[in-house]
């Protein structure tokens, strides 16, 4: 409705960023906006109302920004989910694969208590490595992903065929 339209006005194409080729969704308008960013808080913690979510993981760094604000609003603790050389010792880490090589995801070990209901966060989904990396990350913790949310999907990437059919994941902007 109005509200995504209010959104998507605050999310600007980037062409050729950060290589030739490739189209950048710009969000640091929309965090900018503060109507709009608290539009996008409610729009995130909407599905999650009354669902028993106990934890949120953000993935850096932009997943920080909206999971810390939506850990807030749902009233459970935020846990950071780093790149590699971010969080001291000791640690559990998952490796992924990128177009071109790999990264790591890493968390503090005891971030999630055993089982918590978690939920993670990320600002997009493009081919979906870094979500599916993140949910096996919380899953190596011991706790149970519930769900995931992001502001922006790239359908045209396929991210959510690499993502669990049975965990719903809710994307507030399609491009
Ligand atoms: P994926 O692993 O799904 O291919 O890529 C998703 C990750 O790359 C996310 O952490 C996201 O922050 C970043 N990313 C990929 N494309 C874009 C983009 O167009 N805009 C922004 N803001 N982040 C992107």
């Amino acid at each position: 409705g109005l509200q995504v339209e209010r959104l998507r006005e605050r999310v600007h194409a980037v062409p050729d960023f950060p290589s030739p080729g490739i189209l950048f969704r710009d969000i640091t308008p929309l965090l900018a906006d503060a109507g709009a960013f608290g539009l996008c808080i409610d729009a995130l913690a909407a599905p999650w109302q009354g669902a028993g979510v106990e934890a949120v993981c953000g993935i850096e760094s932009r997943g920080f920004i909206f999971g810390a604000a939506l850990a807030q609003r749902l009233g459970v603790g935020f846990v950071p989910l780093r790149k590699p050389g971010k969080l001291p010792p000791p640690l559990v880490e998952v490796e992924y694969q990128l177009e071109y090589g790999h990264d790591r995801l890493q968390a503090r070990e005891g971030a999630l208590v055993d089982g918590a209901r978690t939920l993670i966060v990320d600002d997009v989904l493009a081919t979906g490595g870094t979500l599916t990396a993140a949910h096996e990350l919380v899953t190596r913790l011991g706790a149970r992903t519930v769900g995931a949310g992001v502001v922006i999907e790239l359908d045209a990437l396929g991210g959510r065929a690499r993502w669990p059919e049975d965990i719903p994941l809710h994307a507030l902007l399609h491009y």
